[in-house]
């Protein structure tokens, strides 16, 4: 257990111009990268496999794993390709992180490209934050300049390039597949998995696709040690992450510390609950998690735990709401949003979700009609598990985890709108 934060990826960002090759170079960057091509592929796969390194992307799949799915004996190429598109509502690691020290996910990047002998990689970023897109390319043209990227990467015969490549502003692209069809300049939809991506990915080659955060920790692992990455955390899930804390708390913002740490810790190191709130519901990592009560305050923030309170630990996106909120506006802002994402690929959620949103907008108008939270609880039934991808999936979490918890609030939109229930405060977040 756990109960400080221990500064590792964010450690720089109070320094000046800490996106500088300069400041990154000072603060003993690219130190790892000079261990790491000393190592053959092989060493450095099984260090990040020691570790412990779970995706930090939201499922947890262990890195080193899916660095060794990779099958060396393709004559094919293989590549590397960073999954940048951070877009899980309550998610903001991945930007500032970009934004504050964009050379410790490059570095990863050829230590990652050097594991799995890809001579390609990409790093695929949310089109809409353009000045991340510069700060991300700037660093790149440094890191060329410097030597870090392209032939003969400090003389070690190791030859990577990368692309930052901008999407366009949609959802579905975080999904790894739908990202790849995006990359290849398709219109961004999921593929049918397996194949997974390590084995037939981008232009049906082997790709290894992780989170910005996941291989932004490969440096520290390689520079520290597995045995000190894996000190940190608990038992099956190690190390050390960034959590985002929003909502009625005093000081929302990025938080780093070990898994395994409780939201109450982490809300009192971020200054406590907002004066006269009182914890209703949070997520545990965006939306596309089950809603969670005070009731699991003290609970572990770790995947093993999260998942026996029946939730996700998903994107640690802790997004904190107080008594003023309303959980079925709330719910619907959400649904609405996955209305909005869906691709259309698939009916259950193409479908489903305009229906969800019909019937929650009677009940958040208080206009709702006898048996719609039972309408509600069969469309969640005929979407999970029979989407396409994940998206229609976590599209169903938040309603039916909000039914369950506060059955009495969807009970009242039958009768009350709920701006009646809760009117709208300066507090109020929905
Ligand atoms: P998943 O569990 O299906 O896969 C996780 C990773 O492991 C993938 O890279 C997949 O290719 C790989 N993998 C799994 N089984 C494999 C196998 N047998 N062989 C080879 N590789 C294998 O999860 P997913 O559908 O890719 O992602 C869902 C997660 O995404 C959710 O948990 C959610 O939290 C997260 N998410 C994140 C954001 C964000 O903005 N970061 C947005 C939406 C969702
Ligand atoms: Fe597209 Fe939704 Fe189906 Fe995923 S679940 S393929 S986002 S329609």
């Amino acid at each position: 257990m756990t109960d400080t934060l221990t500064p590792v990826l964010t450690a720089d960002w109070g320094t000046d111009r800490a996106w500088t090759l300069d400041a990154y170079r000072s603060a003993g960057g690219y130190q790892a990268l000079d261990k790491a091509l000393k190592m053959q592929p092989a060493e450095v796969v099984e260090m990040v496999k020691e570790s412990g390194l779970r995706g930090r992307g939201g499922a947890g799949f262990p890195t080193g794993m899916k660095w060794s799915f990779i099958p060396q004996d393709n004559p094919k190429p293989k590549y590397l390709v960073v999954n940048a598109d951070e877009s899980e509502p309550g998610t903001c690691k991945d930007i500032p992180f970009m934004m504050a020290t964009p050379h410790t996910l490059i570095e990863g990047v050829i230590i990652a490209a050097h594991a799995i002998n890809a001579k390609q990689a990409f790093i695929y970023v949310r089109g809409e934050v353009l000045h991340v897109i510069r700060r991300l390319r700037a660093a790149c043209r440094e890191a060329y300049e410097a030597g870090y990227l392209g032939r003969d990467i400090l003389g070690s015969g190791v030859d990577v390039d990368l692309v930052i490549h901008a999407g366009a502003g949609a959802y579905i692209c975080g999904e790894e597949t739908a990202l790849l069809d995006s990359l290849e300049g398709r219109r961004g939809q999921p593929r049918l998995r397996p194949p997974f991506p390590a084995v037939e990915g981008l232009y049906a080659s082997p790709t290894v696709i992780n989170n910005v955060e996941s291989i932004a920790s490969v440096p520290s692992i390689i520079r520290g040690g597995h045995e000190w990455f894996a000190s940190m955390g608990t038992e099956k899930s190690k190390g050390y992450v960034i959590y985002s804390l929003s909502g009625h708390v005093k000081k929302p913002g990025q938080y780093e510390a070990p898994l395994g740490i409780t939201l109450r810790t982490l809300i009192e190191l971020g200054g406590g609950m907002r004066e006269g709130s009182e914890l209703k519901f949070w997520t545990p990592g965006g939306s596309s998690t089950p809603l969670l009560t005070a009731e699991h305050l003290d609970m572990p923030l770790d995947y093993e735990s999260v998942g026996a309170a029946g939730s996700m630990l998903g994107t640690r996106a802790l997004q904190v709401f107080d008594q003023t909120t309303s959980v079925v506006r709330c719910v619907l802002r959400w649904t609405e949003f996955y209305k909005h994402e869906s691709c259309g690929k698939c009916t259950p959620c193409r479908e489903g979700t305009w229906w969800l949103v019909q019937t929650l907008q009677r009940l958040d108008g208080g206009q709702g009609r006898e048996g719609d939270i039972e309408l509600l609880l069969d469309l969640c039934d005929n979407i999970l598990g029979r989407s396409f991808c994940a998206l229609g999936d976590g599209a169903t979490s938040p309603i039916t985890s909000a039914i369950q918890h506060f059955r009495d609030e969807f009970e009242a939109g039958m009768h009350t709108p709920s701006r009646e229930l809760f009117p709208p405060a300066a507090s109020t977040l929905f």
